[in-house]
């Protein structure tokens, strides 16, 4: 699914971020666990305000779990809760009600002080499309409710579904824009998958996703391809990539859109090994370099 993100889409996204919070007690906001930096929404801080917020790591089966744990520390040194979960098969999402029930311990607590019943505490999923938002309400509903690839601007009646763990959730996500302003940013998002290919051209991603492996997992890169050494520029790998694949095209030229296509879908499955596109560290530096 493609979301265009025009200005008046966004300011949409945005207004219908903003109703659904006041239904709330606390947010949930979904993360790539391989790029937590490039997969949040750029206006998160402004959103959110002061509204109690956990933080989840989601698609954790794909990122390099050392570097997820680095992540994890990151987010509570910054005072937020933070879990990795893997949504698809519902790994670690058992810590998510009882996660929100600390949240929420101050909201809840004034509520009974004025001698209001208690009642669950109410959350709402957001974070950019495809990060695997409709999936955990499936897993955390144990029922197929949200229907993958939701709209912004699709309305109906809001409901909240029972986790059965005195945890409600609001039935639609919040779907909101990537950040779009740094290439860098923009190619990490598309090596991931977080962005369809039409958006970037396949063979820029590819180059890209061969320069950091070649940097950052240098071995896994060599034994997926056998290649014998990683020297010369990132498209004569992706050559000699080409040729042990056999993509080649009449002429025996490299054949450089079968090839990108095939790098990019061992990256995204997890056949070169669990992956994460950058570091706390890395963030704080520079705020983009891996
Ligand atoms: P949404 O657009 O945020 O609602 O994202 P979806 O729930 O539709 O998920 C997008 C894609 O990511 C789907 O193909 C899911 O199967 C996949 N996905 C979601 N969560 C995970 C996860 O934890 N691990 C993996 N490997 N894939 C996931």
């Amino acid at each position: 699914m493609t979301i265009q993100w025009y200005p008046g889409h966004m300011a949409k996204a945005k207004r219908q971020v903003m109703e659904k919070l006041k239904l709330i007690d606390v947010v949930i906001e979904l993360l790539d666990a391989r790029l937590p930096f490039s997969s949040q929404n750029p206006m998160m801080d402004e959103l959110v305000k002061d509204k109690p917020r956990l933080v989840l790591l989601n698609k954790k089966d794909l990122a390099d779990p050392s570097v997820t744990e680095k992540w994890l520390r990151f987010f509570e040194k910054k005072a937020f809760q933070a879990l990795a979960v893997d949504a698809q098969s519902g790994n670690g999402i058992k810590a998510i009600p009882s996660a929100c029930q600390t949240l929420a311990r101050d909201i809840m607590k004034k509520m009974t002080d004025k001698g209001m019943k208690p009642r669950p505490i109410r959350a709402l999923i957001v974070g950019i499309p495809n990060v695997g938002k409709s999936s955990l309400i499936n897993r955390l509903a144990k029922r197929h409710v949200a229907k993958t690839g939701d709209r912004p601007g699709v309305t109906k009646a809001q409901q909240w579904i029972k986790t059965g763990h005195g945890l409600e959730l609001l039935d639609t996500p919040g779907i909101l824009w990537p950040k779009f302003d740094d290439p860098l940013v923009g190619l990490k998002l598309a090596a991931s998958g977080a962005i369809r290919d039409e958006i970037l051209p396949k063979e820029e991603v590819a180059l890209f996703a061969i320069d950091f492996l070649r940097r950052v997992y240098p071995e896994r890169l060599k034994n997926r391809y056998t290649l014998q050494g990683l020297t010369g520029t990132n498209v004569e790998i992706m050559e000699a990539i080409g040729q042990k694949r056999g993509c080649l095209k009449a002429g025996a030229s490299v054949d450089y859109g079968r090839i990108s296509d095939i790098i990019l879908n061992d990256l995204r499955s997890g056949k070169l090994g669990p992956i994460s596109f950058e570091t706390p560290e890395a963030v704080n530096k520079s705020h983009t370099v891996v």
